[in-house]
């Protein structure tokens, strides 16, 4: 029988490259979203179940455990807009830090102890370092990186308390889309570089402002360190299979361990698409550090995992597939 895992916010974008990944994989996958930025087109897999609904009803998420009985959740549901963060931190507290309790109180409730949480690179703030191995201080400069963090901290709480066993997962900058092109990264508003540098391609948006071209960098624009989100499904599966197999809680880079400036994501899209980006150069962007960039050796070692693509043009050739494709980068539902 195949093994059954919920997956909050499996309707979104990590979420559901992950969700397919597992499904491929034989798993039994429940997928709990409310679809305030998840999509129901998301979801392809004919044998996933898609619950809308929110991660801080208690009740419908027991009903859901006494009808599965999941051997683990994976759980991406939270609100990811850092400027907004900012402006409305209660938003983010609420949500991404104190909703996931009723889930937590749930799991332990019915015995389920295998927990695997996206966090992000965010909780590191302004690096001490580079690269960043996960050592390094965690000490967030937004009310975002803050909220995932305190979740990360609680997560080791419930470990000593009551033998939960966690992955927190910290995700550099995910992007691309599936190799099929049948699902991708549909943000709104969409804030992120690479598909922003497509969308001055195709004109949606007038020209690309790159943020900023006099950091301490080769080519004074920001250095990132891009993760293929197919990479980043497989790193969950691979967590899965470390907590399964009795294996101790972890807290994880995901990246790939190879920086890329603003300007050479631009020239990556240039080459992909045969087309020339419209930019213009606009002043630094709030709370962006020059480089961040992951150790992900770490991964490597606990859960056997590493990135598959390690050239950015994989991920900018797979996004403007997905961008230039049938749905042209936007779901219907
Ligand atoms: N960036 C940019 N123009 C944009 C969007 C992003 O120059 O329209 C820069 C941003 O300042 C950062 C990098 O691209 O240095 C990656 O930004 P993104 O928002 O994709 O991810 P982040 O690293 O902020 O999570």
């Amino acid at each position: 029988m195949s093994t059954p895992v919920l997956v909050t916010g499996g309707a979104g974008y990590i979420g559901s490259h992950t969700v397919r990944f597992l499904a491929a994989q034989g798993y039994k996958v429940v997928v709990l979203d409310n679809l305030v930025f998840g999509h129901r087109d998301a979801i392809v897999d004919e044998g996933v179940e898609l619950v809308v609904g929110d991660i801080g009803d208690k009740e419908l998420i027991a009903g859901l455990f006494d009808r599965h009985g999941f051997a683990a959740v994976i759980h991406f549901a939270a609100y990811a807009y850092v400027g907004e963060s900012v402006t409305n931190p209660l938003k983010y507290y609420r949500n991404n830090t104190a909703a996931p309790l009723a889930l937590l109180e749930v799991m332990q409730e019915k015995g389920c102890k295998n927990f695997v949480f996206s966090s992000t690179c965010a909780t590191y703030g302004v690096p001490a370092s580079i690269p960043i191995v996960e050592t390094n201080p965690q000490d967030p400069i937004n009310p975002y990186g803050r909220s995932k963090l305190m979740l990360e901290w609680i997560l080791r709480d419930c470990d000593a308390a009551w033998g939960l066993k966690t992955a927190s997962l910290r995700y550099f900058n995910a992007s691309g889309s599936s190799a099929d092109g049948k699902i991708g990264e549909d943000h709104d508003p969409e804030t992120h570089l690479i598909p922003r540098v497509l969308m001055a391609v195709t004109g949606e948006i007038s020209h690309l402002d790159v943020f900023g071209t006099d950091y301490p960098t080769p080519d004074g624009t920001c250095i990132r360190d891009y993760i293929h989100v197919d990479d980043l499904a497989s790193a969950h599966a691979a967590a899965i299979t470390h907590l399964a197999a009795g294996g101790s809680s972890v807290a994880c880079n995901l990246g790939t361990g190879v920086g890329v400036s603003v300007k050479e994501i631009i020239t990556a899209v240039e080459e992909v698409t045969g087309r020339t980006v419209p930019v213009k150069y606009s002043p630094r962007r709030a709370g962006d550090p020059p480089q961040l960039l992951a150790d992900p050796s770490f991964a490597k070692q606990t859960l056997g995992w590493s990135a598959k693509h390690t050239d950015v043009r994989d991920m900018v050739s797979s996004a403007w597939a997905w961008m230039s494709g049938p749905r042209k980068g936007r779901y219907e539902s």
